[in-house]
């Protein structure tokens, strides 16, 4: 059993585009800046915009942190959204989710621009990515075709299930290792909470990806030998012996199922780093696509 160690990977990824970053400056050029907004006071979300925010200074970005009240209306996040559309200085920009009920986040996504929504939420990049067209792919679906590539993990033929049908996560997944070429070429089965026999579903899966934050789904006598497991999930539970009240677990029982694994992701350390790597990827992406003006 090998584990993907996201940690390492996002950290490699992250001295890669410091290098990127050093080279733009020392040609005396603009360096990416990604601003992020976010509405309101939840912890885990303060939490996330925080470790995006560092983590463009620790590449060498530089970041601006938007931040309105719970109370915003939709209409007052929209100018917002519209002033960071025309802003020249802003590369890419997020709107950290979940936004409060009074905002339809729909409308929201679709207010970005294209050529700034990093986070590749919007239609036009969802549907382009669909096409095998250059994007942004959506941050964590990247992060994990990422760690699949960097350790070469074959994917071609392989049945792959995904558990979740999240436009975030596992929809864009199961449409992206279903594409032509590597990491790709597998037959996918997309499941969710409807799906009957899943557990017979999942027994036949040569790779797993658990998408659903449901603490331990994921069971050693669910998968078969030598599955590749990629965990996604990312839940908060109560832990009084740590200083902060709570621990993050996944979505896969690691202790026993990481025993049948051939690789599997560690929860932490696995996707959740992937994910800010890959924003920041895409972050630099859009700089050099806004410098060519395409
Ligand atoms: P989500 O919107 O919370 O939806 C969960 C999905 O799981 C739904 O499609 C649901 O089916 C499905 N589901 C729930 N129970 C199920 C069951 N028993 N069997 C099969 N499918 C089931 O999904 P999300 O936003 O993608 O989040 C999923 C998890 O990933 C959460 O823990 C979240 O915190 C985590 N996450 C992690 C990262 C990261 O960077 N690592 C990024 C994003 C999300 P229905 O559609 O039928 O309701």
């Amino acid at each position: 059993m090998e584990i993907l160690d996201g940690k390492k990977v996002s950290n490699d990824i992250k001295n890669e585009i410091t290098i990127e970053v050093d080279k733009m400056k020392s040609r005396g050029e603009k360096v990416p800046h990604l601003a992020a907004i976010i509405v309101g006071s939840d912890g885990a979300s303060l939490t996330y915009v925080g470790s995006k925010v560092k983590a463009c200074e620790r590449v060498g970005f530089e970041s601006t942190l938007v931040k309105m009240p719970s109370t915003t209306s939709e209409v007052e996040l929209l100018h917002k959204i519209e002033d960071l559309n025309e802003d020249d200085a802003i590369d890419g920009f997020i709107v950290q989710l979940p936004l409060p009920p009074q905002i339809d986040t729909q409308k929201i996504l679709m207010a970005i621009d294209p050529d700034k929504d990093v986070d590749g939420f919007h239609p036009t990049n969802f549907g382009k990515m669909a096409l095998d067209m250059s994007t942004f792919i959506p941050a964590t679906p990247f992060g994990i075709l990422e760690l699949l590539e960097r350790y070469e993990v074959d994917t071609k033929g392989k049945h792959t299930v995904v558990i979740g049908r999240s436009h975030i996560v596992g929809r864009p997944m199961s449409i992206l290792m279903g594409r032509r070429g590597w990491p790709g070429n597998s037959t996918v089965t997309l499941t969710h909470s409807h799906t009957k026999n899943i557990t017979q579903i999942i027994s036949q899966a040569d790779i797993v990806i658990t998408a659903l934050g449901t603490p331990n789904f994921l069971k050693a006598e669910m998968v078969k030998d030598d599955a590749v497991i990629i965990d996604v999930g990312i839940t908060r539970v109560t832990d009084d012996t740590r200083e902060r009240g709570y621990r993050i677990v996944g979505d896969v029982d690691f202790e026993n199922v990481s025993k049948k694994a051939s690789y599997i992701t560690p929860v932490p350390g696995g996707v959740g780093p992937m994910t800010i790597a890959m924003l920041l990827k895409n972050t630099l992406l859009a700089r050099e696509r806004h410098k060519l003006n395409i």
